[in-house]
């Protein structure tokens, strides 16, 4: 067998989707999860473009369950309409595309390890015979381990889907800080049979579960009479900018573990992908070259660094603004154009190249 010299914890999308780009370098990495059907905690489905998911070379189409052409945005009585005469997302199964991801890693010759948990003894052992990456979710021991942590805000959601045939293509964003402050409500058709209905909440505020109950009763959402297919909490970590590389010891992170999230949204899977795809490249140029590591940070934060500021940015403003501001904002934006311009030209994991656009059309 190979001599393993990558050690990768979680085997999440970021994890899995990095030992498949390093098994294509010829470099042989071992994944190590905790659990036998590794992933966030009961992934469910998550709304991610075509673009970013093109961009992570994944045959992912069989865990499409649906194709959205855009959202409307509800504050108050105020509605902004994005919607594109053009598909412009996915609905995806996530434990499906974790498992896809897993299964392309293997056909290329990845190693994993299922059912192993990491801790503290495990990663010094790792880290003296090999390169470490933590993927290991919003809750990470390698980066505790290795000092990484960076200041973390969490938004805890709970979210339930119900049979509800519809031919839904769009999904409701409900802004309304009485009911979720510091994030926002949604309504998603997952499929032509099923509709999720969620919750986020800014921890520091609340429960989540209580944050949705109070969204069912404030919009009178007959659907949640029904009894839900499956019902969940999960969290999602908003990581300020912080190292994600200790080159002294050869560890680096990747995917939530490393804050890789559209501070907006929640959004992690695609930056997640797609800064594993760029650490496979600095790896490689490591083993092979004994490049720096720090080539994947600079790499990730040139190429991401500029729309993960705006991300923060567009949250930091909606989380401080309360339903009635929100209103207004939508009121503003509905007099400029700014639906109809963003059904155009609107991206949703890239702010910058919106503003790109709207610069290029103002010339
Ligand atoms: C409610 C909700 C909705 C979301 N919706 C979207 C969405 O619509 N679009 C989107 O892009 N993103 C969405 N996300 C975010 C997305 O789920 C994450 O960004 C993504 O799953 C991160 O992938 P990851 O591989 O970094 O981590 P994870 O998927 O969390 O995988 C980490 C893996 O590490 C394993 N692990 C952890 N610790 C250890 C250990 N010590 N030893 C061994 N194994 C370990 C875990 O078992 C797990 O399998 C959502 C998240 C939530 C909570």
């Amino acid at each position: 067998m190979a001599k393993q010299k990558v050690s990768i914890v979680g085997a999440g999308t970021a994890g899995a989707i990095l030992a498949k780009n390093l098994a294509k370098l010829g470099i042989h990495a071992v994944v190590y999860d905790r659990k036998y059907k590794p992933g966030s905690p009961q992934m469910a489905s998550g709304i991610l473009s075509i673009r970013g998911l093109e961009s992570l070379k994944i045959n992912y189409k069989k865990a499409v369950t649906n194709t959205l052409y855009g959202a409307r945005v509800h504050a108050g009585k105020s509605i902004l309409k994005i919607l594109s005469e053009k598909p412009q997302a996915h609905v995806v199964d996530r434990q499906a595309l974790n498992e896809i991801c897993i299964e392309e890693a293997k056909e290329a010759g990845a190693e994993f390890v299922l059912g192993k948990q990491i801790g503290s003894n495990e990663l010094n052992e790792l880290s003296r015979e090999s390169i470490v990456v933590g993927a290991d979710g919003a809750v990470s021991t390698v980066a505790k381990h290795f000092g990484l942590s960076g200041k973390t805000t969490y938004i805890l959601t709970y979210r339930a889907e119900y049979e509800w045939p519809n031919e839904e293509k769009s999904v409701d964003i409900f802004f309304d800080n009485r009911v979720s402050p510091g994030f926002f409500s949604w309504i998603a058709p997952v499929s032509k049979d099923v509709i999720e209905l969620a919750t986020g909440i800014d921890a520091r505020f609340g429960n989540a579960k209580f944050a949705f109950e109070k969204f069912v009763k404030a919009y009178a959402l007959d659907i949640a009479k029904k009894k839900p297919i499956r019902a969940y909490a999960s969290i999602i970590p908003l990581i300020s900018k912080k190292r994600i590389v200790d080159e002294r010891r050869g560890v680096l992170l990747v995917g939530d573990a490393a804050g890789q999230v559209k501070a907006s949204t929640g959004g992690g899977v695609i930056l997640g992908g797609n800064a594993a795809i760029i650490a496979a490249w600095a790896i490689k140029e490591n083993l092979e070259r004994n490049a720096p590591l720090n080539s994947y940070e600079k790499a990730f934060y040139k190429k991401f660094g500029v729309d993960l500021l705006l991300h923060r940015l567009v949250h930091r403003v909606y989380s401080s603004l309360d339903t009635k501001g929100m209103e207004i904002a939508i009121n503003i934006m509905n007099a400029v154009g700014i639906g109809e311009f963003l059904s155009k030209h609107g991206d949703m994991d890239s702010p910058s190249l919106i503003i790109k656009r709207f610069l290029h059309m103002s010339r």
